[in-house]
């Protein structure tokens, strides 16, 4: 028997790659995102004592309401949206888990959905189990910023939904104002969907101000915004996002929603809500943390051969090292754990159609020591040609 496969030019991501490369070759790991630092001890007590507490079966399938209750709060207290905890929420098992199931609730069979290019690897395989089909529109290096005029071309009657992702994965950028004026404007237009994805809605650098499809009320009537925990409170393996959307994306989203997963993990949920009553103040903390970990990286690779690109948000750093090197990405990434022990992400894999460059990511969400021991590797190799 041969299984025709529904995703037939896929293999396994990009990031499960990596980390086991890493792993295999005892590499410091700045390739999948995820921080190497404890999360707050409070929440480690939380968690522990919700599971203590009995707090162990099936929460409600839209979330515990208290979480969501705090949901509705931090986007009140954010972006000044008020949204009902009882209709606009839902708790998912990561962002993935909610971009999912909104591309499920959305996209239809010849549906054309617009995807940035490069983009995030998990929108494409979603859309096209829906039986969609994914549109790349070019990001403009250096700053990767959106054409708006160009995207509006490539808008036609098929189109039923834009994916946006700001602070964005990979390249660290952050849409203006304007970005979200032009996105709302094309929204109504032509009356599309859209799905924010924000799950880096809180690390915003250098002071700018921190932007969210919440704040564009006709945009957020035809929105689905993501964010995730795992981020937030740097908690990657507890798995736990939220979708905030209209009434009636969210009836959609949660009929798919409880067949996908039903609920998340229960004890979870009640430690988060509890540290967003606690500790409020904790989010508002961390563009600052954050912002430092960027600012001793790219202070510490600011003398060497590699060229790195501006990083607005985001904990991910893009660097150039065709100075020093012309293997391509892939083959760089790989050079670079197995012979170097720094293991990182190769651009190119965040295209349909990749450019012909030399850049790499770097997760910059590590200890200073972590920091330290990379860069200084990472600054003798670019002196080697
Ligand atoms: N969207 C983007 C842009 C991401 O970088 C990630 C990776 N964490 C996700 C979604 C998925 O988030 P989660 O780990 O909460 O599923
Ligand atoms: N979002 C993380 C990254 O970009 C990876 C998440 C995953 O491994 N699926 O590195």
């Amino acid at each position: 028997m041969k299984l025709q496969s529904k995703l037939p030019a896929l293999g396994t991501t990009i990031f499960s790659q990596m980390s086991q490369l890493a792993a295999e070759h005892q590499a410091i790991n700045l390739s999948q995102g995820f921080p190497d630092f404890p999360s707050n001890p409070r929440l480690i007590e939380l968690l522990a004592e919700s599971a203590r507490q009995g707090l162990n079966q099936y929460a409600p399938m839209p979330g515990v309401l208290a979480l969501r209750q705090q949901i509705a709060a931090l986007v009140q207290g954010c972006y000044q949206r008020e949204v009902c905890a009882d209709q606009q929420v839902t708790v998912t098992s990561g962002a993935t888990e909610a971009l999912f199931v909104a591309i499920q609730a959305l996209v239809r069979a010849g549906d054309e959905v617009i995807v940035f290019d490069p983009a995030y690897d998990s929108y494409q395989p979603a859309v096209e189990l829906a039986g969609g089909f994914t549109v790349h529109v070019p990001l403009l290096p250096p700053l990767y910023q959106v054409d708006w005029a160009q995207l509006e071309k490539q808008i036609s009657k098929k189109t039923r939904l834009i994916i946006v992702n700001s602070p964005h994965n990979p390249t660290g950028a952050v849409f203006s104002h304007q970005d979200w004026l032009a996105l709302q404007a094309l929204v109504l237009k032509h009356r599309l969907y859209c799905i924010s994805d924000e799950v880096y809605e809180h690390l915003v650098f250098d002071g700018q101000p921190q932007h969210s499809a919440n704040q564009y009320p006709e945009l957020a009537d035809r929105t689905v915004i993501v964010s995730s925990f795992g981020k937030t409170f740097h908690v990657t393996g507890w798995k736990l996002g939220y979708a905030v959307a209209p009434v009636e994306l969210t009836t959609e989203f949660r009929k798919i929603h409880q067949y996908v997963t039903f609920s998340s993990f229960t004890p979870a949920q009640h430690a988060i809500a509890q540290l967003l009553i606690e500790q409020p103040e904790e989010v508002k903390g961390l563009a600052a943390f954050y912002q430092q970990k960027r600012d001793q990286f790219s202070g510490a690779l600011a003398d060497s051969a590699w060229s790195l690109l501006p990083c607005r948000g985001s904990y991910f750093q893009l660097a150039d090292y065709s100075a020093f090197s012309d293997l391509d990405d892939v083959a760089f990434c790989h050079w670079l754990t197995r012979e170097h022990k720094v293991a990182a992400i190769p651009l190119s894999v965040f295209y349909r159609q990749p450019p012909s460059q030399r850049i790499i990511r770097f997760c910059f969400a590590k200890e200073p020591q972590t920091l330290t021991l990379a860069t200084e590797i990472l600054c003798q190799l670019s002196r080697l040609r």
